[in-house]
């Protein structure tokens, strides 16, 4: 279950930010984004939408740094480009990403963990396995 705003500012005060109206409003807008996966721009942007033009980016910035730490928010690639960031919801999912309709869909970590398993006894890889989308495509596109 994702973090409600509200838990998100908790997180925030506990690792002794100080709560700010913009910090309270970036996790507004996490915690209302459910399924997207926003770029700090897109978030400034809905920052804008909702009357704070001038929010500074270093704020949305230190805002996610701080909720990824605890482990409320995850950062991941999906592209080429900048990284995104959703609410964990508590479960660790890696993404697939369609290269031919851009759709996004989560699945748990837990379903990748033999092929992690096998990077790291036969190549002593440990992958982190989150930080990078797959991409291909999806059913959709199957003859
Ligand atoms: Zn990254
Ligand atoms: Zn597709
Ligand atoms: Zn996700």
């Amino acid at each position: 279950v994702d973090a409600t705003a509200g838990e998100l500012v908790d997180a925030l005060r506990r690792a002794g930010l100080r709560i700010t109206a913009p910090r309270r409003a970036v996790c507004g807008v996490l915690a209302d984004a459910t399924e997207d996966h926003l770029t700090p721009k897109e978030i400034l942007e809905r920052l804008r939408e909702r009357g704070l033009g001038s929010v500074d980016p270093s704020t949305v910035y230190r805002t996610l740094d701080t909720l990824s730490q605890v482990g409320l928010v995850h950062h991941v690639h999906l592209g080429h480009g900048a990284g995104v960031v959703h609410l964990s919801g508590g479960v660790e999912h890696q993404h697939l990403v369609c290269e031919v309709c851009g759709r996004v869909e989560d699945i748990p970590i837990d379903e990748l963990r033999p092929m992690l398993a096998h990077l790291e006894s036969r190549y002593g890889f440990v992958a982190d396995g989150l930080h990078f989308a797959l991409s291909g495509r999806c059913a959709r596109h199957v003859e």
